[in-house]
């Protein structure tokens, strides 16, 4: 997409960025599925998930209420805070993080729920009314350098997201890295996983 800053990128960038947009076409907003992208390269991952927020907040519309702006903070805390996966041993440490939610407090940059392909599963009724929200789906996304010292090619790894968002019933989990690519579905209660191709 960004043919200009390409080649300044490095190799899990790149890798991220060819399965983004593979991605692109099968991601539908469907409350319960949540993705994680993964690029390995070495000791270094990059991340990338996509969630519907209502499984990271319970709503999708912007938060009203003192308890819905907690629980905005507080998940985007966690999910700017915690890898999105690890391995066993607890290794990876955050290198950087950025969160990307439409109602996130600096007023958006880009309204990324535009981005998805949403089910309009609300119909056009109540389509003079846009202040509700009710009617628009929103996503958050989450990029993630990580630094995993002791990762190899065959480490188990293991997510938390789950544990922290019960929400989301199936992850969906597509990996890059030098040796292969694949994808695989943790169903709900898995936790732990290997990448082989
Ligand atoms: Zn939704």
């Amino acid at each position: 997409m960004l043919s200009t800053t390409t080649r300044l990128l490095p190799l899990p960038v790149l890798l991220l960025s060819a399965l983004t947009a593979s991605a692109e076409n099968l991601n539908a907003h469907q409350h319960g599925q949540a993705e994680l992208q993964l690029a390995m390269d070495g000791q270094s991952v990059e991340l990338m998930a996509l969630s519907p927020a209502h499984n990271l907040l319970g709503f999708e519309h912007e938060p009203r209420t003192e308890a819905e702006r907690e629980a905005v903070e507080s998940a985007l805390a966690w999910l700017t805070d915690t890898p999105l996966i690890n391995t066993v041993s607890g290794s990876c440490s955050i290198q950087t993080s950025e969160v990307h939610y439409a109602y996130a407090g600096d007023e958006g940059d880009d309204a990324h729920q535009e981005d998805h392909g949403h089910y309009e599963e609300y119909g056009d009724h109540e389509h003079e009314h846009h202040d509700g929200g009710e009617a628009t789906h929103t996503d958050i996304e989450v990029f993630q350098t990580l630094n995993c010292p002791d990762l190899a090619p065959d480490s188990q790894l293991v997510t938390p997201l789950r544990e922290q968002f019960p929400a989301i019933e199936d992850l969906d989990i597509e990996w890059a890295g030098p040796e292969g690519q694949g994808a695989l579905r943790l169903e709900p209660g898995i936790a732990e996983f290997s990448l082989e191709p």
